[in-house]
């Protein structure tokens, strides 16, 4: 089982008031298996980037955790440091959200994406060899390769991270928002390549607020409601037969034009996710009574 989330919650420690959080995950459990991409799809806010971060134990401090983030049959809560490094990247790799505060402004994207691989021991002349190829592969004109991130358009410094997250061959990918600025024929592009890292046996973590992306590449999507499981389905039904009126909210509420950020949120009274220890203990009530959208 490559990537399995137990009954994972997370809170954030806000700062301010002495004691606030907010939770950002509520009890999910989740397995992604070999050769198999499970979306997860949910408005701005519902935690999808929490879990992808979690998934790659890079949570920030002010995250408390508890659950379960296995990889490989691993609880990665056991892991040091070091050893989650090892796993990072070579295991399991990401696309993050913004790619802006991914990117090294002072270095050549052949670099960059290569940089992994002389980490990892190869030597310079290879690992610049095979970033050059993967970046001609995510359709990177040649040339283009040397240079500096602000000279490349939104769409190609999406690849650029695309190829970052392949370069390593990892088994497991979790790819939080890798359509979110590119144009129709990219995207299509980008669904064929997470097609064909899925036919290789890879377990692929896709967040998207695309419904119509995480169809096409996904065979399970997961909606994430307010930090919680409201809809687990085959992607083939998510445009044809949501079962939850929230889906169903969710699909309308999707911009037909591409749009290069996240959903803005759908209809309703969201339970308050904010809490202070005094009236913890009654939050799931007030939860479980707002699901209903
Ligand atoms: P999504 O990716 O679905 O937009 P996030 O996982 O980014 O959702 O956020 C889930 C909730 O957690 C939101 O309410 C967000 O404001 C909050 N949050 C995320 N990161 C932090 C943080 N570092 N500190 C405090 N709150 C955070
Ligand atoms: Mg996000």
């Amino acid at each position: 089982m490559p990537l399995q989330f137990k009954n994972l919650n997370v809170k954030y420690i806000l700062s301010g008031a002495e004691g606030n959080t907010i939770t950002a995950l509520n009890n999910i459990s989740l397995k992604i298996n070999e050769g198999e991409c499970v979306s997860i799809v949910g408005e701005s806010g519902s935690g999808k980037t929490t879990l992808a971060l979690a998934s790659m134990k890079l949570l920030s401090q002010n995250a408390i955790m508890t659950g379960s983030v296995v990889i490989n049959g691993v609880d990665t809560s056991e892991l040091s440091s070091e050893e989650m490094r090892k796993i990072r990247w070579n295991e399991i790799s990401i696309v993050f959200q913004n790619y802006g505060d991914v990117l090294n402004p002072v270095h050549k994207i052949i670099n960059q994406v290569a940089e992994p691989l002389i980490k990892n021991g190869e030597s310079r002349n290879a690992a610049l060899d095979k970033s050059g190829k993967m970046l001609d592969y995510m359709k990177i004109k040649t040339g283009r390769s040397m240079l500096y991130p602000h000279q490349l358009s939104a769409g190609e410094r999406q690849r650029v991270l695309m190829a970052m997250a392949l370069i390593t061959d990892p088994k497991m990918l979790v790819l939080d928002e890798p359509v979110a600025s590119v144009d129709a024929i990219t995207k299509l592009y980008l669904a064929e390549v997470i097609r064909k890292q899925v036919n290789l046996g890879k377990a692929v973590l896709l967040i998207t607020h695309d419904l119509s992306f995480a169809a096409l590449c996904s065979d399970y999507t997961v909606v994430l409601y307010s930090g919680n499981i409201l809809e687990s389905l085959p992607s083939e039904e998510l445009l044809d037969a949501p079962r939850h009126p929230y889906t169903r909210a969710l699909d309308r509420s999707f911009p037909v034009m591409e749009r290069a950020k996240d959903l803005a949120g759908v209809r309703g009274a969201p339970p308050s996710q904010t809490s202070t220890p005094k009236d913890a203990s009654s939050s799931q009530d007030v939860h479980n009574q707002s699901m209903s959208v």
